[in-house]
């Protein structure tokens, strides 16, 4: 096999690939970093470097990587059925095996799984889901979804305009028709001279106005995260899941909670619906399905919903090459088993999660720091330029950016969503190092302090 160095490697790269969320021109002055192994909590680069991932890859790599018995998995089922599909009345055993372990993790009233290949096609799957189901109850004009602005489900057509990032919007005319968006519980960033209390009661009630203007026989559903993750770990304020649940108790709406980086396990629950105490209609699912090892989706339907589609539906027209493909779903069984028998879901919530929190509390009082706030291995640092204030830096989301490359280089992952440093590592990570994790953080807000001259 040919050994291809760094160099050549980032020039191949350059020439001929186009990659997902990324500025090409600050990729090509930078030069890719090319990540070549992983074991654990930690990511090796072709350089040589061991940075310890604290977002999990993309929220994804809950069991930790290099856990060789879901290679064994794949690869025997590889052998025995590599592909067949699920349409027209098929399926294989894998796939039956999961959407039975998912249906004991869930809800009570959640039995059903409609299989997909990634969490923006659960989303795309939800939209036609929710309006065929309001079609069945001879409710046709309840086609309209309440997201919420930041909110993020997806990069497709329908994932893309379900969320809320107008950046997204910006570019390819969304959302499209149907979707609108209420404000988004960020009380650091948007509280203003509310309290946490007050602030959580007028965001949930935003969805309330928005459903007396549009008429409760327009609107089909509302979506949201039970955390908003890439919009900035957003943690809503203690009043705000109550109250939204008297919301939708009024009015004949369909909730659906998009799980896709609270599900299995990261809040200390199976689900962050179950965190909250929310009885939804929809969940989509993704990431820490398989650990992120293979891609796999899906949407975990409640008895409701169910129902319409089984005894009422016929056909519903719509399915992926890949749902419940037998790799993915062998994949994503050996995940769930590993999270239940090594009890990962329990040690998140009575020791990981406790740690990691009051760890990452201790870095409110780094002059860098506006607020820190966290749930289960979920973690955002606000970064200011006074703390009192909460006043940012002048020029938004440099602050972040320093600290972020500021992090790379001192071997750790952290993401930037403008000025909020999150965290997501994996569910396995250990007291020791959560540990090696904020204090590398704590280093690195003093570098991006000395960078910024404060
Ligand atoms: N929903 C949420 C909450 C997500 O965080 C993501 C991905 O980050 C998605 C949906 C989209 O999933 P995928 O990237 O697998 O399409």
């Amino acid at each position: 096999e040919t050994h291809y160095s760094t160099a050549q490697l980032q020039a191949m790269d350059a020439a001929h690939y186009l990659h997902p969320f990324t500025d090409h021109k600050e990729l090509g002055e930078r030069g890719t970093r090319i990540i070549e192994r992983a074991q654990g909590v930690y990511l090796w680069d072709s350089e040589g470097n061991q940075i310890l991932d604290g977002m999990a890859g993309l929220w994804c790599v809950s069991i930790g990587y290099g856990r060789t018995e879901l290679a064994d998995a794949a690869y025997k089922q590889m052998l025995e059925l590599p592909y067949y599909n699920s349409f027209f009345q098929c399926a294989n055993p894998p796939a039956v095996k999961l959407a039975t372990a998912i249906a004991e993790i869930a809800p009570a009233h959640m039995n059903h799984v409609f299989f997909t290949g990634s969490g923006s096609e659960a989303n795309d799957t939800v939209l036609r889901m929710v309006r065929r189901y309001w079609d069945l109850q001879g409710k046709p004009t309840k086609k309209t979804i309440i997201g919420r602005v930041n909110g993020y489900h997806g990069s497709t057509v329908a994932g893309a305009s379900l969320g809320g990032m107008s950046v997204m919007h910006e570019q390819g005319d969304l959302p499209i028709p149907g979707i609108v968006h209420i404000p988004q519980p960020y009380w650091f960033g948007e509280g203003g001279d509310m309290s946490p209390d007050e602030f959580g009661i007028w965001a949930a009630q935003q969805l309330e106005a928005k459903i007396q203007e549009l008429g409760e026989d327009q609107v089909a559903a509302f979506i949201a995260e039970p955390i908003q993750g890439a919009g900035g770990v957003i943690i809503p304020p203690d009043t705000y899941w109550p109250e939204i649940k008297r919301i939708l108790a009024k009015y004949d709406i369909l909730l659906v909670m998009d799980e896709v980086i609270c599900g299995f396990g990261r809040t200390g629950e199976w689900f962050g619906s179950q965190y909250y105490d929310l009885k939804p209609d929809l969940m989509p699912i993704a990431k820490g399905m398989t650990s992120g090892y293979l891609p796999m989706g899906g949407v975990i339907v409640g008895e409701r919903v169910a129902k319409a589609l089984i005894d009422q539906g016929g056909e519903f027209f719509h399915g992926y090459t890949y749902s419940g493909h037998p790799v993915a779903a062998a994949v994503g069984l050996e995940n769930l088993r590993i999270l239940r028998d090594e009890k990962i879901v329990e040690y998140v919530k009575q020791e990981a999660a406790p740690y990691l929190q009051s760890r990452i509390a201790q870095l409110a009082e780094h002059r860098l720091v506006g607020e820190v706030r966290g749930v289960g291995l979920l973690g955002a640092i606000e970064l200011v330029s006074d703390k009192t204030t909460r006043a940012r830096f002048a020029e938004k989301g440099a602050a972040g950016s320093i600290c972020r490359d500021m992090c790379v280089r001192n071997g750790l992952v952290m993401r930037a969503v403008g000025d909020t440093m999150i965290m997501s590592p994996p569910l396995v990570i250990t007291t020791a190092e959560i540990d090696e994790m904020v204090s590398k953080i704590w280093r690195c807000l003093d570098l991006t302090a000395e960078q910024l001259g404060v």
